[in-house]
């Protein structure tokens, strides 16, 4: 059932098992899994069907970096979120990114890749991928002479391997149009749009949330209680609800270690260059582009195929996360955030083949490190609500820079040793960190240990028995792969925590 926060009566006070408050990806994954299941949930969100400027004004904040685009584009503040507008490339992470790694500080999740495969195939389902597996599959590709790209390197495995990004079909999923119809019709469930929380109200103890406020840009003040809470406002508003929850605990919810906010994290994107293959390369069309079903005009929709580097490759060269894709020259703008050639390095040529060509722009993203000082913090100046706006720093440091430095250079290195090519780089010293700006993460880390993590291992805030967090917050670290399939499987498996003790 749909329910307008503008109509609801001052002073109201919203009663549910559970209170969900955002309606994005994990949002309604966790609303509808669990009502569902008979629990009785609230589905708060900011927006209501529809994009509208005021309600989005309120993702306005600061960015310390030039580089990042402003926080009012990058996001969605409507049902369904910041899916309104993304990619649907999908891929969960590797089992290696759950690992800690003793050449990344902070790293390592306190789960593993096997918790959270148990819910791949409802997380596959509610993103409407239709292919079981994430495998590079040669036999998929339309090749009948596919050679590898890259041969084994002294380790006897290739240092980068072929990799898929499968894709939301038809489209990218739109999740509000895909689950409006689910959400006005499931039992159990009320979503309340146009409805804002605005902070979080703790127990005396200070070990429990009581009650939820809210506030309409009309004027409305209402407040939602429930037996359990959960934060699904995105990986910023999440760090900015708790921050902004400093009625009864100085500092914020969660904060009692300074971590709220801290361990920001998005992944970088540039364009690297170009690859020029030489004609004993025939299958890179197969590997990295016909594979992919991209059709000139139809850059969103088929999987994308490119290749990572391995997990033995970075722990040799002690290296972050990285992966690359090659896209013929037309299509190389299209992904959202990344720059072309000539933007990046102040002129660079660009072919101006039409069609699927031996030139090919080489497109990477790879992954910022975790580091306390990338923070999301409240600033002084506030919004139509009257709260305090967000100020984000993503301070990439030089070890970051050098991690895709190192890789791109590997990577050329091994074009031309296996003789398929050369990689015409763009100049590396000073390129610029351009944050692909949506993947945003790490702002109430799990962790078992509260000094070093704002949740625990189930997404709950250490010292409170009732508030939980999902989506890219969670994230200790975030790999190269895009978050949301993690993102929707964390909520489910949020799920089945609820289910029992909702009730
Ligand atoms: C251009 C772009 C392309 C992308 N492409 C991809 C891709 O190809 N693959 C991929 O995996 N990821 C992609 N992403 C990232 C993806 O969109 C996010 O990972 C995903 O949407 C996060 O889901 P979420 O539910 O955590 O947050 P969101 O989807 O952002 O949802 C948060 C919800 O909370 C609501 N809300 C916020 N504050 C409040 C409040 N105070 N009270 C009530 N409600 C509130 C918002 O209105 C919103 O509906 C892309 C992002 C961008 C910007």
């Amino acid at each position: 059932m749909f329910i307008d926060g503008r109509a609801t009566p001052n002073g109201q006070v919203i009663r549910s098992d559970v209170c969900l408050i955002g309606g994005g990806a994990a949002g309604i994954a966790l609303a509808l899994t669990l009502a569902r299941r008979g629990v009785d949930v609230v589905l708060v969100e900011s927006g209501g069907l529809e994009l509208d400027q005021a309600t989005q004004q309120l993702y306005d904040g600061e960015v310390i970096d030039n580089d990042y685009p402003p926080l009012r584009t990058s996001r969605l503040r409507y049902l369904g979120g910041t899916t309104n507008h993304w990619g649907g490339a999908c891929r969960p992470l590797d089992p290696f990114e759950f690992e800690a790694h003793d050449w990344v500080p902070h790293s390592g999740w306190p789960i593993r890749s096997s918790d959270l495969e148990p819910y791949y195939d409802a997380t596959r389902e509610m993103l409407h991928l239709p292919e079981p597996h994430f495998h590079f599959d040669a036999n998929e590709t339309n090749s009948n002479d596919h050679v590898p790209l890259f041969a084994p390197g002294p380790t006897g495995e290739p240092d980068f391997e072929p990799v898929v990004w499968r894709r939301t079909q038809p489209g990218p999923l739109r999740m509000r149009p895909a689950y409006a119809q689910a959400l006005r019709t499931t039992r159990h469930l009320r979503c309340l749009l146009h409805t804002n929380i605005t902070a979080l109200i703790a127990n005396n103890e200070r070990s429990a949330i009581v009650r939820a406020r809210a506030a309409t840009l009309d004027g409305r003040r209402f407040a939602f209680e429930a037996r359990n809470f959960v934060l699904c406002a995105g990986a910023i508003e999440n760090a900015r609800m708790l921050l902004l929850s400093d009625q009864k605990m100085g500092g914020g919810i969660g904060n009692q270690h300074g971590l709220v906010g801290r361990y920001f994290a998005d992944h970088g994107g540039i364009d690297l260059g170009e690859v020029h293959f030489f004609d004993s390369a025939p299958t890179i069309r197969e590997e990295s582009y016909a594979r992919s079903k991209f059709e000139p005009g139809k850059p969103e929709q088929g999987d994308v195929v490119g290749f990572a580097s391995s997990a033995i490759a970075r722990e040799r060269d002690r290296l972050l996360g990285f992966s690359m894709m090659c896209f013929p020259t037309r299509l190389s703008r299209t992904p959202g955030g990344i720059r072309s050639l000539s933007k990046a390095a102040g002129g660079g040529q660009a072919s101006t083949d039409e069609g699927p060509s031996r030139v090919m722009r080489l497109v990477g993203v790879f992954e910022k490190s975790p580091n306390p000082e990338s923070r999301v913090q409240l600033d002084t100046r506030t919004d139509a609500l009257g709260l305090r706006k967000v100020e984000v720093d993503l301070n990439v440091q030089q070890h970051d820079r050098a991690s895709v430095h190192a890789h791109a250079r590997h990577f050329a290195a091994e074009l031309a040793r296996t003789g398929h090519g050369r990689v015409r780089l763009i100049a590396l010293d000073d390129f610029p960190w351009t944050p692909l700006a949506g993947h945003h993460a790490g702002t109430a880390r799990m962790s078992d240990d509260p000094k070093h993590g704002v949740t625990d291992r189930d997404g709950r805030v250490h010292g409170m028995g009732n508030l939980y967090v999902t989506g890219g917050a969670l994230f200790p670290t975030v790999g190269w792969q895009n978050p949301t399939f993690t993102i929707v499987a964390l909520a489910l498996r949020l799920a089945d925590t609820l289910s029992t003790s909702s009730r």
